[in-house]
């Protein structure tokens, strides 16, 4: 089997002047799962080796760079998948420099699928796992110059009114990958949505919205997190290609029903013949991608 990879460093549209690096960022990551790849690992591994090297990415919304909530603190989630159906995932960690890690010390030990919060980071740190302050100067400006009186409250209800009239902070990474033993890997990771109620969860971490893979089809999403999630939009793409659909057939459903909410969104996915899609509806998508 001829190894494939894709990457994504998220849709939306970036502040002038970032299109470049951030498809420089993506560029890098996707050479980093690739070298996997190419010295004949898993496709697991160069999910994880290019997700890694996308959370170490300042521009991009994981990891290292990713937003704050509300209340000022980062918390992350990540999560991975295996065409055997195993998985691993973490949602709302803080302080921990590359959460894909962790995500897939889940998915390897095949016991429990999801850990949260501190009681994840404290996981993490057990196993050695490398602790780093996520905020990057970009973001805490951010953040500081989008505080409302409503955010310093965590008033719900205003904070609320705010995110129907706001674009959404898009900015979320992901890899799916083929290797040569034709096995599929996806993984996705992300800082969430910036200035959200703390704890707030998105489709990421969420096995089958974020990310999904089967032995037919791998996929990671992203876009506005609370429409994947009742869309379940990963696993309804990896559904339509076990009914028969093809790669682009599932891949423009999927898009249409985020598009039937009125939504935003972007994926990208391979399937078991190492046929290679990527579609989003916003203005751009960082992507990069081997063969
Ligand atoms: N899907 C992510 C979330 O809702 C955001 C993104 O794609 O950038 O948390």
């Amino acid at each position: 089997m001829k190894p494939v990879l894709i990457v994504h460093g998220g849709c939306g549209t970036p502040p002038p002047g970032e299109e470049t690096p951030r498809m420089e960022a993506c560029e890098r990551a996707a050479d980093a799962g690739w070298e996997v790849l190419r010295r004949g690992g898993s496709a697991l591994a160069a999910v994880e080796a290019a997700v890694c090297q996308l959370e170490d990415e300042p521009l991009l919304n994981a990891g290292t760079g990713s937003y704050l909530q509300a209340d000022g603190v980062a918390r992350m989630d990540a999560s991975l998948m295996t065409g055997d159906g195993r998985a691993g995932s973490v949602t709302q960690v803080p302080g921990l420099k590359n959460p894909i890690q962790l995500a897939r010390y889940v998915l390897e030990q095949d016991a429990h699928v999801m850990l949260c919060g501190p009681e994840a980071l404290q996981l993490g740190l057990r196993l050695g796992l490398e602790q780093a302050v996520v905020a990057t100067p970009g973001k805490i400006d951010y953040w500081q110059k989008h505080l409302t009186e409503h955010n310093l409250r965590l008033d719900y209800a205003k904070m609320a009114e705010e995110w129907k009239n706001e674009n959404p902070r898009l900015g979320t990474v992901g890899c799916v990958a083929l290797d040569n033993e034709g096995r599929l890997a996806a993984g996705t990771s992300t800082g969430g949505t910036g200035q959200c109620y703390p704890g707030r969860i998105g489709d990421t971490p969420i096995i089958g919205a974020g990310t999904y893979c089967t032995s037919l089809v791998g996929c990671s999403m992203t876009g506005v997190g609370e429409r994947i999630m009742v869309l379940l939009s990963a696993k309804r793409l990896a559904d339509l290609v076990s009914d028969g659909k093809t790669l682009t057939e599932a891949g423009h459903i999927v898009m249409r029903e985020i598009e039937g909410l009125r939504s935003f969104g972007g994926l990208i996915a391979i399937d078991a013949n190492g046929n290679v899609l990527e579609l989003y509806n916003t203005s751009y998508m960082s992507a990069a991608r081997r063969s």
